[in-house]
């Protein structure tokens, strides 16, 4: 039964269209759920920092003297986290992530300097690409640290273990010639033993040269 299904699944696909699509030449159509690029109604916006503080991957930048509202498209994971946070409701996902960003840069959206209610959408390096890329190379930096102070430790863990193997080895082969020494030591105890018990017993008893003495 299940080969015949196979069968039929892979004759099926023989004569159907590919599942994947042959984007961009194919336009993306988003799906029900598609979440997508972040967006920001800055009017609504009280500067906050309730979504910079709460982003994952730190894609967010609020400046409130400035009132300014940044984001970099290339960090954000479109989580969605944001969007949750925003006690003013002025974040939503645009369920689409087209068109998102066509370089590495930030989204830039704020009031326009001249003209307090204007708002500017703008693509810049601004301030915060520029700390990020800082913040970038502390964090390389602090990799590469860590992964050194972690095979320091493996290795002087490996010459501390080498040197416990090598002491238990040596006091092993002291203990076995110890054992072998044991026994030479006993029988030179008894051989003591029996002298001192010989010379004592010679001592007791008179002998024969000292009899006649005795008797004379
Ligand atoms: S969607 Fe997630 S990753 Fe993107 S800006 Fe919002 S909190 Fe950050
Ligand atoms: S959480 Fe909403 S109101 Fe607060 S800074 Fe972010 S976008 Fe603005």
């Amino acid at each position: 039964m299940g080969l015949f299904k196979l069968g039929g699944v892979s004759v099926k696909n023989l004569f159907s269209k590919p599942a994947t699509k042959t984007y961009p030449a194919e336009p993306f159509e988003p799906y029900e759920r598609t979440k997508g690029k972040i967006v920001v109604e800055l009017d609504k916006c009280i500067f906050c920092k309730l979504c910079m503080r709460g982003c994952p991957t730190e894609a967010i930048d609020v400046d409130k003297d400035a009132k300014l509202w940044q984001i970099d498209h290339f960090l954000c994971v479109q989580c969605g986290d944001c969007v949750r946070r925003c006690p003013k409701s002025c974040l939503h996902q645009a369920g689409m992530w087209e068109n998102v960003a066509t370089m590495r840069q930030c989204e830039v959206n704020e009031f326009a300097a001249d003209s307090p209610d204007q708002l500017v959408v703008s693509m810049s390096y601004g301030q915060a690409a520029a700390e990020r890329a800082q913040k970038d190379e502390v964090a390389q930096k602090r990799i590469a640290e860590e992964k050194a102070r972690k095979a320091a430790e493996k290795a002087a863990k490996a010459a501390a273990k080498a040197a416990a193997e090598e002491e238990a080895a040596k006091a092993a082969v002291e203990e076995e010639a110890a054992k072998a020494d044991a026994p030479k030591a006993e029988d030179a105890t008894e051989s003591d033993a029996s002298a001192a018990f010989d010379a004592s017993a010679g001592a007791a008893e008179p002998s024969e040269s000292d009899a006649p003495k005795a008797e004379g």
